[in-house]
């Protein structure tokens, strides 16, 4: 089954941009992925294909107007009625590696992409529709944003990536940062690769990449620190380790 995106946008030759390259390109290239576009302001109905307004009670910039957002977004619905339509939105819930893992194993997606001051809300309230951030900062449009979640969800599919590198390692996968990763040269600017690695003693290897999964974590992402280790503190090696800390 091939993942399909449709792209809600006014700027339907961003894509695939970015994503008409490498990993992803090749993978477009073999029908691993399908991309369709669809113009938002098609779906204008007046003469001078309006697709957004002044915002009620005021205030700077413009509105993308219900109407025509609905229009659009019920053409991708019946080309793809499975498929979840996501709005991006920096008040949407910020997308995780956990999100992007489910979306990879569905259907495909729909991606609306907002312009201006963004969508009128009642958008939200007559269809189906989920609104995803890409982080804490504002973006001038929901194109960029779309690009980064469909990368990260054309990565996962089957055969994309290859045998070598199924992700389960990578950050965010078990709840932490990735460790650090070296490569020759051994010496560099007086700076060598931590013996470990160089041991070949695997099981030596993993808890050392554990351990210093967990530093990084700790250290620079105190929100996943948390939620691991209260996940962990509830399995039974957790408990042990609590125990351990108390004694
Ligand atoms: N006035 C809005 C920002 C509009 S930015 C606010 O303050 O919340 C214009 C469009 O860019 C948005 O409608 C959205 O589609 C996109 N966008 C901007 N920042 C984004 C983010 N962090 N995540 C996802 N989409 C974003």
């Amino acid at each position: 089954m091939t993942f399909a995106a449709t792209i809600l946008t006014l700027y339907p030759e961003m894509f695939p941009g970015p994503l008409g390259h490498s990993i992803a390109g090749r993978a477009l290239d073999e029908g691993k992925w399908a991309l369709e576009t669809l113009q938002i302001r098609d779906f204008a109905t007046d003469k001078h294909h309006t697709v957004d307004d002044t915002p009620a009670g005021g205030g700077a910039g413009m509105v993308m107007k219900a109407d025509v957002l609905a229009a659009a977004i019920d053409a991708a619905l019946e080309r793809q009625p499975d498929a979840p339509v996501l709005a991006m939105s920096p008040r949407g819930a910020p997308l995780t590696q956990q999100r992007v893992r489910e979306l990879s194993a569905g259907p495909g997606v729909t991606i609306l992409c907002g312009r201006f001051e963004g969508f009128d809300e009642r958008i939200f309230e007559a269809r189906p529709v989920e609104e995803v951030s890409v982080g804490d900062y504002i973006l001038s449009g929901g194109e960029i944003g779309a690009l980064a979640l469909l990368d990260a969800c054309i990565r996962l599919l089957p055969g994309v990536m290859g045998a070598a590198s199924s992700g389960d390692e990578e950050s965010f996968e078990q709840g932490l940062l990735e460790y650090p990763h070296y490569t020759r040269p051994q010496e560099w600017e007086g700076r060598t690769i931590p013996e470990v690695l160089r041991s070949g003693d695997h099981a030596k290897i993993a808890s050392w990449r554990k351990r210093q999964a967990e530093a990084i974590t700790r250290s620079r992402r105190p929100d996943l620190w948390e939620r691991y280790s209260s996940a962990s503190d509830q399995s039974p090696s957790g408990a042990q380790r609590d125990k351990a800390k108390d004694e």
